[in-house]
């Protein structure tokens, strides 16, 4: 293991019913609440009107952000970052799924200083204080309710951008598994992916005696695979969807991780592709993982036999680790075919006519990756993989 320091400070408030929970957390930050949320799903679904009841309960002088865009924008954030400075906020309250989230972040930050929040994104600046976040979840897939991490686009620039700060740990998230069942199939199935994204992100490491990080990580992945072809079939039934979203949150708030680290170069390699085409998150994972998988895995056929077996099931007998490693990547293939993923950037209208922009984004800070360090032709032969 390598030495770590775990410290996680969101207050994590899970179950039906627990909403009105806001009525004793939000008072703890000031009575000046930003609810942040995105394209309507919350009105819709009858969530905005439970959330104001409870703010109205208390007295609390609300100003609202709405039209977060999936995929956030620095332009959004810095509405928000006005607003926040207009109005004296005291609580910033997210109401949404990780690009609602993740554009509070930006705003907590940027709400705290004169510089643009782009140069804090960008790390040009760094970020020294921030508002206080709290989060109602709605969708399971970025475990942005519980970690450190933000994304945002910027379109002008075309760069997509993950960056974090200890400053914007949300200081509470409430999720009610009831909030997530109204997520259409297409988001449900992103979200499934995103959060075994997060999970072989984390796995795929070369960390020597990560025994429990490794059980930790096998066992979030059966429990998606065995939990998520039920909740496709049955998208309305709350204790899958309950599965799910604790799945989603434990699979990114550090947990598997500690003493492991991790990889995360397939997610830049999908940021790049997301910056330029605006396509979902998940969808894109979907199509980049496995071509990934098969990319990098002789740096470590031990680790994917591992993976192919304990996982898959795959029986390893009288076959040869690369055998055994290509059968479980095949497997994750079929599993997320099954459940309806994309697997080609075809099926996103993409071809190779922006390859470049793509791997100028993906390679601006150099070469990535821990399992395998890529260097631009390594990431070049994963998108022509992904064709
Ligand atoms: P999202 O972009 O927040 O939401 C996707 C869509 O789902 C939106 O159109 C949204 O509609 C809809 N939706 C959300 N909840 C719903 C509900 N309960 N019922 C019906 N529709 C609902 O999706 P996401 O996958 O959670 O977030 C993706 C973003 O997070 C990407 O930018 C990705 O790069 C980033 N990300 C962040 C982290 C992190 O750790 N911070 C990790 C991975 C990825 P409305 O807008 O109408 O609500
Ligand atoms: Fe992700």
């Amino acid at each position: 293991m390598m030495p770590f320091t775990f410290h996680n400070p969101t207050k994590l408030i899970f179950g039906d019913g627990q909403l009105e929970q806001l009525e004793k957390e939000v008072p703890m930050y000031g009575k000046t609440v930003l609810m942040v949320y995105g394209g309507g799903s919350i009105k819709a679904n009858g969530l905005y009107d439970r959330v104001l009841q409870h703010l109205n309960r208390i007295q609390a002088a609300v100003y609202e952000l709405p039209g977060v865009e999936p995929n956030p924008r620095v332009s959004t954030v810095r509405k928000g970052v006005q607003l926040c400075k207009n109005h004296q906020v005291d609580l910033i309250l997210a109401v949404g799924g990780g690009s609602v989230i993740d554009c509070c972040k930006a705003i907590a930050v940027g709400a705290k200083t004169e510089i643009d929040v782009w140069d804090i994104i960008t790390r040009k600046s760094e970020a020294k204080d921030a508002l206080p976040i709290g989060t109602i979840l709605t969708l399971a897939a970025t475990g942005s309710e519980m970690n450190s991490g933000s994304v945002i686009t910027n379109w002008e620039t075309q760069e997509k951008i993950g960056w974090g700060s200890p400053l914007v740990f949300p200081r509470f998230s409430i999720l009610e598994p009831k909030n997530t069942v109204s997520v259409p199939e297409n988001q449900t199935v992103y979200g499934i992916v995103d959060i075994m994204s997060h999970v072989f992100e984390q796995y795929f490491r070369h960390t020597d005696n990560v025994k429990l990080q490794d059980r930790y990580c096998e066992g979030l992945l059966r429990t998606v695979i065995e939990t998520a072809p039920q909740l496709m079939k049955d998208l309305n039934n709350a204790k899958y969807r309950e599965t799910i979203l604790y799945c989603g949150t434990m699979a990114l708030n550090g947990t598997i991780s500690m003493g492991a680290g991790g990889d995360w170069a397939t997610h830049n390699i999908e940021h790049a592709v997301s910056a330029v085409y605006d396509i979902p998150h998940g969808g894109g994972l979907a199509i980049l993982f496995p071509n990934w998988m098969k990319h990098v895995m002789d740096e470590g056929l031990d680790r994917f036999k591992q993976f192919a077996v304990r996982v898959f099931d795959i029986d390893p007998t009288g076959k040869t680790d690369r055998e055994v490693a290509l059968q479980g990547i095949e497997a994750l293939r079929s599993f997320w075919n099954s459940i309806g993923a994309p697997s080609r950037l075809a099926d996103y209208d993409i071809d190779e006519s922006k390859f470049d922009a793509m791997l100028d984004h993906a390679m601006a800070n150099g070469p990535f990756g821990h399992f395998k360090k890529l260097e631009r032709e390594d990431v070049r032969a994963i998108y022509t993989a992904s064709l």
